[in-house]
């Protein structure tokens, strides 16, 4: 008995010793000031009227309010989202005109009215179903023009050329398509996406037009049209082939809660999958595939502590990343030290690469265990 109140006593001063140092949970920092600079770069980079940003999936997954919030105070004033109910919660935010992707499955219509969302049509189905459903009410027409995955088909296309009271009493604000390779300027796909478009934007003379995403923000004007509607770069992901015109918006950091040497031979993590090469000292971080770092990421991406790189060794669990600190100094990872996962030094393009995937995947799986901090 006596025995076992002491381990315990023990257990119990140990814990507390060890809540004293505990440092805090992964921090999630997004700067608002960084992402309304990057609505600044897009808006002086566009040559047509304005720039409507792209919140869909809880803007990238950084959050819809606040972003939305942010940016409407810099003035983008028209907001698009992948679907209806993405589209209410941000009707709670911006009183703006809000666009959505993905328009009304049958029977949705009123839902649009009651909140006053503008849907994109993506085939006669919806179109005919609106002009019932909403008379007058303004809507977007989108075009399939060569990505052959959303908007109205080249064979419907006809049907509204041959057919001009299908388009009648409908109230288009704007006729959009969107583009497949933006990102690879010389892509012959640009150009035949771009002529398609030209031919569709004749059906609606009046409402304007919008084919730019990120990327196409920075092809040749000829692409920029009346609307842009970036996402990936308002949140600091590059969207060209070269250097980066965005400044970062994430940061991510995870504190340190244990620390070991290793010898030679000696393995670290699930499967053994990293062997030390020499004596090693191992940092384990408190950050895993459940916060939604890539389970990729394993013996490829690399953290930060200070200034120093630390390379990820072995495989990524579901709470804790181990990082191969054995060249950096004793004082850059004592326990409670954050480790940083997304910064200036390695972005989210970097990590993407490291993990064999692209920058949106990596913002839009950013889990909820995180404090997350707005700056
Ligand atoms: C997601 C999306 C965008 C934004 O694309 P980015 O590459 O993130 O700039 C624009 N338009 C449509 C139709 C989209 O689905």
């Amino acid at each position: 008995m006596k025995e076992v109140f002491l381990s315990r006593f023990h257990w119990h001063k140990r814990f507390i010793f060890f809540a004293i140092i505990m440092p805090g949970p992964a921090r999630l920092t997004i700067n608002l000031a960084s992402l309304a600079k990057n609505y600044r770069i897009l808006a002086e980079r566009f040559s047509g009227q304005s720039v409507a940003c792209v919140v869909k999936a809880d803007a990238y997954g950084l959050g819809a309010a606040p972003v939305a919030s942010r940016l409407r105070t810099e003035g983008c004033s028209f907001f698009f989202v992948a679907t209806l109910d993405e589209a209410i919660e941000l009707r709670g935010v911006v009183e703006t005109p809000i666009g959505v992707f993905a328009g009304p499955f049958p029977g949705e219509e009123k839902e649009y009215v009651n909140h006053r969302l503008m849907p994109v049509l993506n085939d006669l189905g919806q179109i005919t179903r609106w002009k019932n459903a909403a008379p007058g009410a303004a809507c977007i027409l989108q075009a399939d023009t060569g990505m052959h995955r959303m908007g109205i088909s080249l064979n419907e296309q006809q049907k509204l050329r041959d057919d001009p009271a299908l388009l009648e009493g409908l109230a288009v604000f704007l006729s959009m398509s969107h583009m497949a390779c933006a990102d690879t300027s010389d892509h012959p796909l640009n150009g035949q996406q771009l002529k398609q478009f030209q031919r569709f934007r004749a059906l609606t003379p009046d409402a304007r037009a919008s084919l730019a995403n990120s990327a196409t923000v920075f092809l040749d004007k000829a692409y920029h049209f009346d609307i842009a509607r970036p996402g990936c770069a308002l949140y600091g992901i590059n969207p060209t082939p070269g250097t980066n015109p965005m400044q970062p918006v994430v940061w991510l950091e995870a504190p340190v809660l244990a620390v070991r040497d290793i010898d030679a031979g000696e393995s670290v993590g699930y499967g053994a999958a990293w062997l030390a090469q020499r004596p090693s000292r191992i940092a384990t971080v408190a950050l895993g595939y459940a916060d939604g770092f890539l389970r990729s990421g394993g013996n490829n991406a690399l953290a930060y502590l200070g200034e120093n790189p630390a390379p990820v060794v072995g495989r990524i669990s579901m709470d804790l990343i181990t990082l191969d600190v054995t060249d950096l100094p004793e004082s850059a990872y004592a326990p409670g030290s954050m480790a940083s996962f997304l910064n200036e030094r390695y972005t989210v393009d970097d990590l993407a690469r490291d993990c064999g995937t692209i920058g949106y995947e990596i913002l839009t799986r950013l889990g909820r265990r995180f404090e997350r901090v707005y700056a």
